[in-house]
């Protein structure tokens, strides 16, 4: 037996057989997360040497600003286990950053620090016994986690022709459906995929439904200081009693990497805190202690940092408006962005065209837009729509934003970037949407 050339081979393949049939059946087959698989895809064919124009990731290209990275090196000794729930002077600056911003009044005590607010939300949907509702199309990774943990999860699919916003009518329905039932409702604004977002007045009648039906509402506001104009308003301040904010470092501070997210509760529920806390202690300790020093920096804002934020937002807004004005253009229909950095474009219109060519999902035609012209985006079936929807994600975030940055400063205080802005510093984002315009009136 010793003797058989494959015997290391078929031990190799009956071990992760085993383990395969070990696994907890509610992981059993799942996949990496969508945004996580599409990144490293793209890596590895830029490595084989493929064009490749990462449309895919919602990743900021902008850089921490200086005074946080300043801060992070003041930091980089700091060695000790903090307190689960995160620094107590990081709680207190991220309170007052909501009565800065939002005017709301959070007491520092309601501030839950956690390594990323993708975590939070997994320990939220843990130790909360709820249904998970999901207006669609949303991030791909909420239902996942309700999946992982065993929550139902109910989906609301919202309307095109609205902007893709749900409404009371819809969140009500719901709700009457089973009065009294456990429900998380998740809300993200602006929007991860559609790059839309809410004004005060839906918010508030939203709030009043969610009020109705006592629903604990979980706000995802961690794209709110890329709302385009700086207007990001809070629904927390339209239902305080029962709203949790999600937030964190990752996009407006440029600092995914750093993994700093951010949960503040209404005071009435100081008991899911820490029974998140609980959680918390058993199994991360705490959140990076040189990164909640950082942190602090960045929720204390500056002159440096608004300055930092208006720049990003001017180049992002225009970028975007330029991109969904070329969809548009060749009957691609795209909503205008008023948010983050995300596309939602909509190629059913050309439905017919693209059928010819054997594309019949939003799969296949992310597939093709890859395989032709290197162009990664995801899916709408990954934000929870229909295949046939004919939808997909396109991050326009493939370009240096340390040289937009510069550039934009060069520019003056007022000026909106203009073409020849964009075409030299977005590079790889307009040449990557030339190429889909072309490719679509090509078809
Ligand atoms: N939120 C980002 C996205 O939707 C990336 C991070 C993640 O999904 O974990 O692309």
């Amino acid at each position: 037996m010793d003797a058989d050339p494959t015997h290391i081979e078929h031990t190799g393949a009956m071990a992760e057989r085993d383990v395969q049939v070990n696994l907890n059946l509610r992981v059993r087959g799942m996949g990496p997360s969508s945004t996580v698989a599409i990144n490293e895809r793209c890596d590895e064919l830029r490595a084989r040497g493929k064009q490749v124009f990462k449309l895919g990731l919602g990743q900021s290209p902008f850089p921490v600003p200086e005074p946080v990275v300043e801060a992070l090196r003041q930091n980089a000794g700091q060695k000790a286990y903090l307190p689960v729930k995160g620094l107590k002077q990081l709680r207190e600056a991220v309170a007052h950053y909501h009565a800065r911003n939002e005017g709301i009044d959070v007491d520092a005590e309601a501030v839950l620090i956690g390594p990323g607010s993708k975590e939070l939300m997994f320990l939220l949907q843990l130790v909360y016994y709820g249904d998970l509702v999901i207006p669609t199309p949303a991030w791909v990774s909420y239902a996942p986690q309700a999946d992982i943990i065993g929550r139902r999860v109910s989906w609301i699919h919202t309307d095109p022709k609205l902007d893709w916003k749900l409404t009371p009518d819809q969140l009500g329905g719901l709700c009457s459906l089973d009065p009294g039932r456990p429900r998380i409702v998740v809300l993200n604004y602006p929007s991860n995929p559609t790059g839309g977002t809410y004004t005060p007045d839906e918010l508030d009648a939203l709030a009043r439904t969610a009020e109705q039906h006592r629903v604990v509402l979980l706000s995802d506001e961690i794209y709110g200081e890329l709302h385009h104009d700086g207007a990001h308003d809070s629904i927390a301040s339209h239902y305080p009693q029962g709203t949790i904010i999600s937030g964190g470092l990752s996009k407006w501070c440029g600092a995914g990497g750093w993994r700093l997210g951010t949960f503040t509760f209404p005071p009435a529920m100081g008991w899911l805190r820490d029974a998140m806390a609980a959680v918390a202690s058993e199994t991360y300790t705490s959140t990076s202690a040189p990164i909640q020093y950082a942190a602090i920096t960045a929720f204390e804002g500056g002159e440096e940092i608004e300055q930092y934020l208006k720049d990003v937002r001017r180049i992002l807004k225009a970028l975007g408006n330029w991109c969904a004005g070329r969809l548009n253009s060749v009957g691609v229909h795209t909503m205008e962005p008023l948010g983050a950095f995300y596309l939602f474009p909509d190629f059913s219109p050309l439905a017919d065209r693209l059928e010819e060519h054997g594309i019949d999902s939003c799969t296949s035609l992310s597939a093709d837009l890859l395989e032709e012209i290197g162009a990664a985006v995801l899916p709408g079936t990954e934000f929870g729509c229909m295949p046939d929807e004919l939808t997909v994600r396109l991050a326009y975030v493939d370009f240096d934003g340390a040289l937009a940055l510069q550039a934009i400063t060069d520019l003056g205080d007022e000026a909106m970037p203009d073409d020849a802005f964009l075409r030299s510093n977005c590079p790889s984002v307009v040449t990557a949407v030339e190429r889909i315009c072309e490719w679509v009136s090509d078809l």
